[in-house]
C-alpha cells in the first residue's frame, strides 16, 4: 500500500472535497511541529504544507517518537532489517549510543496507529529516512557511522500503519503527489516530469535498478 510504488491505488482513494475532506495522517515535523530530535521540525517543506493546507484535506498530525520519548531525544535508527523486521522480532531499534529503543519505537507507532484509527484517515503522508516514519529509504545501522549505510525499507510506524491496510507516501514522492493533486483537483495538470523516491538518480545509484 505505499502510493509511490502502486499509483492505480490512488485512483481508488476517494474523492474529496470541502465538507467531506481526505483526513491525512502526517508526520508532525511535515506539519512544522518543533518534533524532530533537536527540537526542529526538520527544515521546512512548503510542498507538504501545501497539501495539507487545501480546503479539502485536513491534516492529522502525529509524532510517534515524541510520544514515546519525548524532545529533545537521541536519534533512533534500525539495525538489522527495516520497520517490517522489528515488527517480526528480528530487527532492533537502538539510539546513537547504542542502547536498545525498541520497546520505545513499537510504543510510538501502536500510538500512532491509535491516533489514525480515531480519525479514520485516508492516507499518510511521512516524512522519510526516518526510523519511525520512513517509507522508502531509511539508515542501516547509525547514521553517524563513519561512512552512512542505508537500505530500502520502512521506519516502524510506517509499518505498522501499512499493516493495517492506511495507505502511505513520503515527502519526497514527487509523482505520487501529482497524481494525488490530480484527484484532489481534477483539472490539475500533471508534471510529467516528477519522479517518486525510488526513481531517482540518487536512490538508483546507491541501490541499482533502472
Ligand atoms: S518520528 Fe516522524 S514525526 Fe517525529 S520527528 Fe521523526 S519523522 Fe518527524
Amino acid at each position: 500500500m505505499r502510493l509511490a510504488h502502486h499509483h492505480e491505488l490512488v485512483a481508488r482513494l476517494r474523492r474529496p472535497g470541502p465538507d467531506d475532506p481526505w483526513r491525512v495522517l502526517c508526520s508532525g515535523c511535515l506539519f512544522g511541529w518543533p518534533c524532530g530530535v533537536d527540537g526542529t521540525s526538520n527544515g521546512e517543506y512548503p510542498g507538504a504544507m501545501r497539501f495539507l493546507a487545501h480546503p479539502a484535506v485536513r491534516a492529522v498530525p502525529f509524532c510517534p517518537e515524541d510520544h514515546a520519548l519525548g524532545t529533545p531525544r537521541n536519534t533512533p535508527d534500525l539495525h538489522g532489517g527495516d520497520g517490517f523486521a522489528v515488527l517480526r522480532g528480528t530487527a532492533r531499534a537502538r539510539d546513537q549510543h547504542g542502547t536498545d529503543i525498541t520497546e520505545a519505537m513499537l510504543a510510538g507507532a501502536r500510538a500512532m496507529l491509535a491516533h489514525a484509527r480515531a480519525h479514520a484517515v485516508d492516507w499518510a503522508l511521512l516524512m522519510d529516512m526516518s526510523g519511525a516514519c520512513g517509507s522508502q529509504v531509511i539508515s542501516e545501522g547509525c547514521r553517524f557511522d563513519a561512512e552512512r549505510r542505508y537500505q530500502r525499507g520502512v521506519g516502524v510506524a510506517t509499518a505498522m500503519l501499512l499493516e493495517a491496510g492506511i495507505p502511505v507516501v513520503s515527502q519526497r514522492d514527487f509523482h505520487c503527489h501529482e497524481l494525488l493533486w490530480q484527484r484532489l483537483e481534477p483539472d490539475h495538470r500533471v508534471d510529467a516530469s516528477a519522479v517518486d523516491h525510488h526513481e531517482t538518480a540518487w536512490y538508483r545509484a546507491a541501490f541499482g535498478g533502472s
